[in-house]
């Protein structure tokens, strides 16, 4: 099978740039765990797919090569960071896909593109050779046009390996295994935080519409609130902002990445001209607030509090997934919007990630699935739910393909 891969991940002797200038030219010397045992089931690697700069952004916009565009609509946004891998699959340029999750980066590309993006438990899949952003928060997984597909690329990424020290070694189920659209007797949570005034009308409708569909399956669903969650976004951007600033201090032009050829420079100025000039904006800002959030005298303030509610958001949903199987929402809280819209305006665009960031933020396994269409414009459903309980978000996933048509649709590229 035809399998496009996110160009943050490692492809022994085939170029992986991050869509960065700084990593313009680096062809690794190994391949990702991922990479290592998808070529040993044969999969045929057919391109590596554009992203967000180091995965920073939501939109595909900041990469160094230029924005993808979104197949449905060529005047929107494809969403980020994975936007190629998404874009490919539904313009049928390949058969599956990989992206990385750190804060919505597999599902909301798949919401935008209308595809399946499944972003595993935290330590389900190596990071062996996923280029580090914000290692606490993120996974690879699967992007696929069905949800066997889904299934079947999960199986094989999915498992323990020696070289990543968060793996979890754990037997792997058979995820294709099971795949039924009876949902009788699953409970079905719905956050109340996931429907407020942030999202929009159309998205809830299409989402509601989905639910009461699932419980025509089967489910039963209730309300549920996890107040923590109002301060899931900060505690999101500051701990990915500090670990990304640590992550990326190894790209100095000078062992490798991005260098300008002047000699004529004291060391630190040439390190700073090579790091000006080898990042773009969206990283070179993050880089700044996270060295601040860091530093001596705003740790405590803004680090060690992040990581306090981060506690306090997993115990909530510790607490609510004891009461329900799942936890349903929207997963993202408007529809695919135009491209240069929002990307001069760095916090209307983080606020595109609220519903996504509380799966990375507690390591819980989330997925997007297709659940319906404003006018031309995709909308997807997120489930969340308990650590390596992926055999139930596909059984989800599974029920709205055989019930809906939308997982079918392809845009009228033209
Ligand atoms: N949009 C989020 C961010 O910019 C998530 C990115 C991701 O998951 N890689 O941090």
């Amino acid at each position: 099978m035809a399998i496009a891969i996110k160009d943050n991940i490692c492809t022994l002797n085939l170029r992986t740039t991050c869509a960065s200038r700084m990593l313009e030219n680096f062809i690794p010397p190994y391949d990702a765990t991922v990479v290592e045992r998808l070529k040993r089931e044969d999969a045929i690697i057919i391109g590596k797919t554009n992203m967000d700069e180091f995965a920073m952004g939501s939109t595909t916009e900041t990469s160094y090569f230029g924005p993808t565009r979104n197949p449905w609509d060529l005047t929107k946004v494809p969403g980020g960071s994975s936007g190629g891998s998404a874009a490919a699959l539904i313009a049928d340029e390949t058969t599956l896909a990989l992206g990385s999750d750190t804060g919505g980066s597999i599902r909301c590309p798949a919401s935008y593109c209308s595809v399946i993006g499944l972003k595993p438990t935290y330590g389900l899949v190596s990071r062996y050779g996923l280029i580090a952003y914000a290692n606490s928060l993120e996974q690879i997984g699967p992007l696929a046009k069905s949800t066997a597909d889904c299934a079947l690329l999960l199986s094989v990424i999915g498992g323990y390996d020696p070289r990543d020290s968060t793996s979890v070694n754990i037997p792997l189920g058979d995820f294709s295994q099971e795949l039924t659209d009876d949902l009788k007797g699953l409970r079905v949570g719905l956050p109340r935080e996931f429907f407020e005034e942030g999202v929009e009308e159309a998205v809830k409708r299409h989402v509601w519409s989905a639910i009461h569909l699932l419980e025509s399956l089967g489910a039963t669903y209730e309300e549920v609130s996890l107040p923590s969650l109002e301060y899931a976004l900060a505690a999101y951007y500051i701990i990915a902002m500090a670990e990304a600033s640590s992550n990326l201090a190894r790209y100095d032009g000078l062992r490798y990445g991005y260098r300008v050829e002047h000699d004529d420079a004291d060391w630190s100025r040439i390190y700073a001209r090579n790091r000006r000039i080898g990042f773009g904006a969206e990283v070179r800002r993050r880089i700044m607030l996270g060295t601040y959030a860091l530093s001596a005298g705003y740790y405590e303030q803004y680090y060690l509090k992040a990581l306090k509610i981060r506690t306090l958001i997993r115990r909530e949903f510790e607490e609510a997934l004891k009461r329900f199987d799942v936890l349903v929402g929207p997963t993202m809280p408007l529809p695919p919007f135009n491209i240069g819209e929002k990307i001069g305006d760095p916090l209307t665009l983080y606020m595109c990630d609220v519903l996504t960031v509380p799966a990375n933020l507690t390591g819980y396994p989330a997925i997007s699935v297709p659940c319906g269409f404003e006018g031309n414009l995709p909308i997807g459903l997120q489930a969340i739910t308990k650590p390596f309980n992926e055999d139930l978000l596909l059984k989800i996933s599974f029920a709205l393909e055989a019930n809906t048509d939308f997982i079918g649709r392809r845009p009228g590229l033209s």
